[in-house]
């Protein structure tokens, strides 16, 4: 058996880094970005008006000059106009080039219009409500760098450096696999000695949070079974995600398959509570990663979170997850394995404070939706009220 540090230290170290894609910009949300994206031309491209009003020579207005004839329209979309009279103005509009000559651009509001002549209502200052060409980024300036995860705010910056296609990391392959001859389908009514399978939808609707789609199987406790159907699966994803059949039990076959088929145990059981019985390993062969979780519901979800998604981080470039947030209790850990707590947050002057969730054992699901993360106390450990804990979140906090 071996630490959690030991552990999450082995994982990582077999993070690797994953093949590229290109993507409809469309479709890009959430995978991480593989290239480092450059501004195509200055932003903003030219000086722009940032109010409706009328351009114009700040100079011109000195010596209480007040009153200026418009020339005409510079509207948003039309090419530069220019100022003919630098005593004169332009009507210009928000997002136009103000015009070549003009230095100055006074708001509507500013102004009174009569029989094609404004008169100013304020001082004007150069350079006033013009959004400066090259202001914001210069061209060949690095707009988005890799890796990061693509959100909305990065969308506007892509389309507006005319990325329509984006260079990401691939999401691994990954299949999903339950055993146990306990598990019956969802939409049956189990006999009194078997359950519904859980695992492998809750663990699909995880990694779809990751865009990953990721193919189901359900095996027997059959060591034949497994052995002619993991092998397949080895062979045609980058990893395999399995849940029950790694402890101790009589019919736990699944260490057992896996060394016949060739993939190398990295580690087998963690001192950590839930999850103990953890097995991972690679394939060399065919460069198949395998998590092995052990079957209660609560140890994969938390075998997932603590394994899989640091790895997966890791293998896309992106770093720390983890974040820590204060005790609301006194909590301790007398134990000599790593304990994942289950905590809710709590929103408290401006600060997340966790509380323990009142749960019966690694066996009870329903707890989990009472959770946002789990904390990690290492053995021995104890933390007083206001202490800051490391935390791994399982949800989106609702703030
Ligand atoms: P195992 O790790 O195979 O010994 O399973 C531990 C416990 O988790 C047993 O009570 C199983 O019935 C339960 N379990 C295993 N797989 C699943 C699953 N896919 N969904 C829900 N519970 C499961
Ligand atoms: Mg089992």
């Amino acid at each position: 058996m071996i630490t959690y540090e030991n552990a999450i230290a082995c994982v990582l170290r077999e993070a690797s880094g994953p093949a590229t894609i290109s993507v409809p910009l469309e479709q890009s949300q959430g995978y991480i970005l593989a290239e480092d994206i450059l501004a195509d031309r200055d932003f903003p491209p030219f000086d722009r008006a940032t109010k409706d009003g009328i351009a114009l020579v700040a100079e011109a207005a000195g010596n209480g000059r007040k009153v200026f004839e418009i020339e005409g329209i510079a509207a948003a979309g039309s090419a530069q106009k220019y100022l003919q009279n630098p005593e004169h103005c332009l009507e210009v509009m928000t997002g136009a080039v103000v015009p070549e000559g003009a230095d100055a651009v006074v708001m509507y509001e500013d102004l009174e219009i009569h029989d094609g002549k404004a008169t100013l209502l304020k001082p004007v200052k150069k350079g006033m409500n013009i959004h400066k060409q090259g202001s914001d980024t210069r061209e060949g300036e690095v707009v988005l760098k890799s890796p990061l995860r693509i959100s909305p705010a990065e969308t506007g910056v892509l389309a507006s450096v005319g990325k329509s296609f984006v260079k990401v990391f691939a999401s691994p392959k990954v299949a999903v696999v339950a055993t146990g001859n306990e598990l019956v389908k969802v939409d049956s009514k189990p006999l009194p000695h078997q359950i519904r399978r859980s695992n492998t939808l809750t663990l699909k609707a995880l990694l779809e949070k990751e865009r990953i789609q990721a193919a189901l199987y359900y095996l027997n406790d059959d060591k034949d079974e497994l052995k002619a159907a993991i092998g397949k699966l080895l062979e045609e994803n980058d990893v395999l995600l399995l849940s029950g059949g790694v402890s101790r039990g009589k019919y736990d076959y699944l260490p057992e398959v896996f060394e016949s088929l060739g993939v190398s145990r990295i580690f087998h059981r963690v001192a950590q509570r839930p999850g103990k019985p953890l097995w991972f390993g690679k394939h060399e062969t065919w460069n198949t990663t395998v998590f092995s979780f052990p079957g209660n519901p609560v140890s994969a979800f938390s075998c997932y979170h603590h394994y899989f998604l640091p790895w997966l981080d890791v293998c896309m470039g992106m770093h720390g997850r983890g974040v820590k947030v204060r005790a609301g209790e006194h909590l301790s850990n007398d134990s000599d394995l790593t304990s994942f707590k289950r905590v809710r947050l709590a929103l408290e002057s401006g600060r997340l404070i966790a509380y323990l969730v009142k749960e019966n054992g690694s066996g009870d699901l329903t707890s989990l939706v009472r959770t946002d993360g789990f904390i990690r106390l290492s053995p021995g450990h104890q933390a007083e009220e206001g202490d800051l804990v490391d935390f791994t979140p399982t949800r989106t906090p609702a703030l």
